[in-house]
Parts: structure tokens; C-alpha cells; sequence
């Protein structure tokens, strides 16, 4: 392919190992890695300034490593197309382009179908790979788990540092790339000054808890959980007080790409035959072995609904804006909010919704930028049922709280909590209850919400009555039931959407079982 200069395009993915577009660039010529700050996407409500604090951090490792492995870097801030004409115009022999398949946002994906049209008129190739076992183009999900045992189990790429080293730019694409983008490709003393536009966006949030971003700290974060940390993570992961140690804390590091999915769903099998075997030595079993291979077995399943859970917005990316149900559409306010719901979703978004244990953890997430499953859930719970404030803006809010925001996941996990799904069990959270079971000693309201703890304290009035609020939203999601058409959409989406294990989504429960989980059951009865 002479000099056709390759491009690879980072976004979600910041590491260089287990890389596969980087990888086929190499391949076909000489390569530089691109990454652009495309300020339309970063202005927009679902991002904030942690979210570009962690990428500066994980970019910053990101430049380094690839000077040490001879790849160039150019940094830049633009929209993506003007950048990519830009660059076009320095290789007299046209580009072509790399990247990994991206479950973004509907942003991003508008901005991706407008690169995949440009492309074409260009004559420019985009050649775009999976990087986890969300599959593009999927029909159904009947085949879908086989996907992931294809993937998982593919051997990890190294770094191409030789393949790097064997095609580097020619002087004149360098050159013309340093006249296309004055100061844009990476060297030692240009490190701050590339990473500016991320840094100013992340000079507009307060995250003194965030987590620091780099391979180096992921890779430790992954150690210690595989090694130990992990002992009591089923015991633990659902108390805010416990979670913070005893679950992974990877979702972050996922999240941007710092590590792989494959790199990780690995690294479990490889610690659980090490557990195995602690767990067989003769006549002297390590004491901890038996936990940490349940807790094995639960993290490995929650790498699988990372998977599952992306792939439903890559098949459906409205879900992002509109509920999946249609019969649970126009269920909530969806125009401009009333005097009431403003007033709700700011003591919401505030911390001061009057429940101790609601606003604990709203503070607590402002804080850290990350909270456990069971919060998250109880959160958007709260905001959607008991305050019956329609998910858009309140999924927003904690988009941007979320150091791990990962649309995928975000967005149908915002609706399956939200209960307009209509193929999920609806749990509506006490937030009382939840106190009590989570933070029994009330350790974790005196710290984030002393106020309601303290002798002198002087709590913000409750916003609703909690019981009362639960059962109106119980009625008007249960009145849905009386829809005849509703059940064949319930279907339908589940035929697209569904987990396919029996445990998860579509399982029929009885009214019995679903009492003793405190839930009820599914909302269209489905018996898929
Ligand atoms: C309303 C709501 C919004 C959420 N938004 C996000 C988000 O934007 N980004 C995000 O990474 N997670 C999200 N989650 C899922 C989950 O809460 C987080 O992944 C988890 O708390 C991250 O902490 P951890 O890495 O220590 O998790 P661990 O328990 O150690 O799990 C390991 C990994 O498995 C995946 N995972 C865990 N739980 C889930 C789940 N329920 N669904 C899908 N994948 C899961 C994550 O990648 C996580 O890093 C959301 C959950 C809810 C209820």
C-alpha cells in the first residue's frame, strides 16, 4: 500500500494492548494514532468535566507509551470531519481509517454515520472492529452468547511494537502533518498543552474522590480484586459502605477502554484456576479460596450483562430518548417540567430530598464520581417513581456523574429502573428499607448526610410521602396491563432485546416469588 498513511482513531479504547485496529494499521503501512477533542460531543449534557478529567489522566499514559513504542500521536480539537479532511489533504496517496466499533451515544453515532458517508465520497476505507462481544447488525439474540466465548477466548494482542518500528511515517508525511496541525503530534514537552481542551472541561466539575486513570493503576485495580479484595464482594457490593473496596472498581477503566474486556474476562480464569488449586492443595486448602471462586463466578457474570446491556442500545440508539415500551410512552411528563417537578429534580439533583439515604448517596456519588449497582438503581428509582419525574433529565444528571458513564449500559439500565421496558421485573425501591438494610449503623448518612443524624440538625422536609408515592406510581404502571396490545410489544421487544438465560429478563415469575423479592413481577406478564 506504499504511503497511504493509516490512521487510528482512539475514543474509547486509550491503551495500545489488545488493540485490534491498531494492530491492522500497522499492518497495512506507516500508522499515527489520532485523537481528536470534538467539542460539540463534550458540550453536550451527558458529559462532564470528570468524565474529561479521566481521559486526560488515561491520555496522558496513552502519548507516553506510544513514544516508547515509536507510534506518532497526533492530538487535536476539531469536528471529526473537518480534522479528517484536514488530514486527507497530507497524503498525496489518500488514508485510510481505524477503529474500534463504538456503542456511543446518539451523538456519536450521528457523527460516526456522517465519517462512515464522508469516507465513502473520499475514497478513504474505515475499517472498524469489535473490542467486546456487542455485535453489530444483530438479528436476534438467539446466537448472541456464542459470540462471547468466540471473542473471550482470542489470545491478546501485544503492542505491534516491531510492525510499529518497521513502517514509521516518512519524513514527508510527518512534515506535512506538522503543517496541517501546527503543534498537534505529541513529543515529551507538548504534553500539557495537548491536553488543555480536556483539562479546561474538567476544570468545570468538583470530583475530589475521582479515581486516578492509567494502565499502571488499572492493572493494579484488577490485580488486587483477583488476588483478595474481592473476598466479600457478593456480601458486600450492595452497601455503599462495603462496595467502595470489595467490588472491582473497573467500570471506569472499561468504560474508556484503558483496559479490554478480553484482557480482563482472562485474567478471571486465570486467578480462578489459581484459586482452584489453592482450593485442592492436599491436607492444607487456603481458607479464602472457596469465596473468592464465588466471587469469581459473579464478577465474570457482570462482565457478560456489560456485553448484554450495551447491546441493546447498539441495536435500538433511541433508547437513549425514548422509552422502549410504547405503551409506557407520555406515561411522564416528557415537555417542559412543571413548577413541582423542577422543584423535585433540583432536591433530587441536590441531595435534599428530605430521605436521609437518598441524599447520602446523591452526595456521596457527587463526591467519588461512582456509586454501587444497588444505589444507582435506588437513585433513578426514586426519580422515577416515587417522584415521577420522566428518566431524560434525571439519566442525564447522572451521566454526568458517572466517572464510568457508558451509554450502553447507562441508558437501558436508566429504563429497566424506570420500568418502561416492559420486558423487565419493576422494583421500586424503599428508601427507608434501604437505609436499614445498607447502612444499618447509619455510619454512611452521618457522613454524607449529617444533618439528619445531628442532635441540632435541621433536615429538608420529605419532597413526597414515600408509601404513598410508591403505590400511586405501582397504579399507573399496573394500569398499563389493561392494554391488550401491550403484551405482543412486550414480545417483540423481548425477542430483540432479551437475555436468552432463563434467570434474567423475561423469567415468569409468580406473584408469590415476586413478593418475597420485594418486586413485581414482569409488567406485561411476558412468558418468554
Ligand atoms: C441506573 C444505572 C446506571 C448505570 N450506569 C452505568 C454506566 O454508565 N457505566 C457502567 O460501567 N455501569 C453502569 N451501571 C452498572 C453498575 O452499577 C456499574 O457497572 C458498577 O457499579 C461499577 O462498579 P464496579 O466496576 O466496581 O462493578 P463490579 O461489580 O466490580 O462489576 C464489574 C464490571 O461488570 C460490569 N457491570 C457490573 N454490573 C453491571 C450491570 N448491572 N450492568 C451492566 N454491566 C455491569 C461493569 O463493567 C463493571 O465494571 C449502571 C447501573 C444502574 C442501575
Amino acid at each position: 500500500m506504499g504511503q497511504r498513511l493509516q490512521v487510528v482513531w482512539f475514543k474509547r479504547d486509550l491503551r495500545l494492548t489488545d488493540h485490534a485496529a491498531l494492530r491492522a494499521a500497522v499492518g497495512h503501512g506507516p500508522t499515527v494514532g489520532l485523537v481528536v477533542y470534538e467539542p460539540r460531543l463534550w458540550s453536550l449534557p451527558d458529559a462532564s468535566g470528570r468524565h474529561a478529567a479521566f481521559y486526560a489522566d488515561a491520555l496522558a499514559d496513552l502519548l507516553k507509551d506510544a513514544q516508547a513504542h515509536g507510534l506518532p500521536m497526533l492530538v487535536v480539537q476539531g469536528e471529526m470531519l473537518e480534522v479528517l479532511q484536514r488530514l486527507l489533504a497530507v497524503s498525496g496517496e489518500g488514508c485510510d481509517l481505524h477503529s474500534h466499533e463504538e456503542t456511543g451515544n446518539w451523538a456519536s453515532f450521528e457523527r460516526d454515520k456522517a465519517v462512515s458517508r464522508w469516507c465513502r465520497e473520499h475514497g478513504v476505507s474505515w475499517f472498524e472492529l469489535p473490542q467486546n462481544n456487542v455485535v453489530r447488525r444483530l438479528k436476534d439474540r438467539d446466537q448472541w452468547a456464542r459470540h462471547w466465548d468466540e471473542r473471550m477466548t482470542q489470545s491478546i494482542l501485544p503492542t505491534p511494537a516491531d510492525a510499529i518500528r518497521a513502517k514509521p511515517l516518512s519524513k514527508r508525511l510527518a512534515q506535512g502533518i506538522e503543517q496541517q496541525f501546527p503543534n498537534g503530534l505529541f513529543d515529551q514537552t507538548k504534553l500539557e498543552p495537548l491536553l488543555v481542551p480536556w483539562l479546561e472541561k474538567a476544570a468545570t466539575d468538583d470530583c475530589p474522590g475521582r479515581q486516578v486513570a492509567g494502565r499502571a493503576q488499572a492493572q493494579e485495580r484488577l490485580r488486587s480484586f483477583l488476588d483478595g479484595r474481592g473476598l466479600r464482594y457478593r456480601g458486600h457490593m450492595s452497601s455503599p459502605g462495603t462496595s467502595e473496596t470489595s467490588c472491582s472498581r473497573l467500570s471506569a477503566d472499561l468504560a474508556w477502554g484503558v483496559l479490554s474486556i478480553r484482557e480482563v474476562v482472562q485474567a478471571v480464569w486465570a486467578a480462578r484456576a489459581r484459586w482452584q488449586s489453592e482450593l485442592m492443595t492436599p491436607g492444607l486448602p487456603h481458607p479464602d479460596a472457596k469465596a473468592m471462586l464465588m466471587s469469581l463466578k459473579s464478577f465474570e457474570s457482570r462482565l457478560h450483562w456489560r456485553c448484554h446491556f450495551i447491546q441493546k442500545l447498539e441495536s435500538e440508539p433511541q433508547m437513549q430518548f425514548r422509552c422502549l415500551h410504547p405503551a409506557t410512552r407520555g406515561l411522564r411528563n416528557e415537555g417542559e417540567l412543571t413548577d413541582v417537578e423542577s422543584q423535585r429534580l433540583q432536591a433530587w439533583m441536590e441531595g435534599r430530598t428530605g430521605y436521609a439515604f437518598v441524599d447520602a448517596c446523591m452526595r456521596y456519588l457527587q463526591h467519588n464520581g461512582w456509586i454501587n449497582f444497588r444505589m444507582r438503581a435506588m437513585l433513578i428509582s426514586f426519580a422515577s417513581q416515587h417522584l415521577w419525574l420522566h428518566w431524560r433529565k434525571t439519566g442525564e444528571h447522572l451521566a454526568r456523574l458517572y466517572t464510568d458513564y457508558e451509554p450502553g449500559i447507562h441508558w437501558p439500565q436508566i429504563q429497566m429502573q424506570s420500568g418502561t421496558t416492559g420486558i423487565n421485573t419493576i422494583r421500586i425501591y424503599n428508601p427507608v428499607k434501604q437505609a436499614l438494610d445498607q447502612d444499618p449503623t447509619g455510619v454512611f448518612v452521618a457522613r454524607w448526610a449529617p444533618e439528619y443524624s445531628e442532635l441540632m440538625g435541621q433536615p429538608p422536609a420529605p419532597v413526597v410521602d414515600h408509601l404513598e408515592a410508591a403505590k400511586s406510581a405501582r397504579d399507573r404502571l399496573w394500569a398499563l396491563r389493561k392494554d391488550g396490545q401491550a403484551k405482543d410489544q412486550a414480545r417483540h421487544i423481548f425477542e430483540k432485546h432479551g437475555s436468552r438465560n432463563p434467570h434474567r429478563e423475561g423469567r415468569p415469575k409468580t406473584r408469590k416469588t415476586a413478593k418475597a423479592e420485594n418486586t413485581q413481577t414482569d409488567l406485561f406478564d411476558l412468558q418468554g
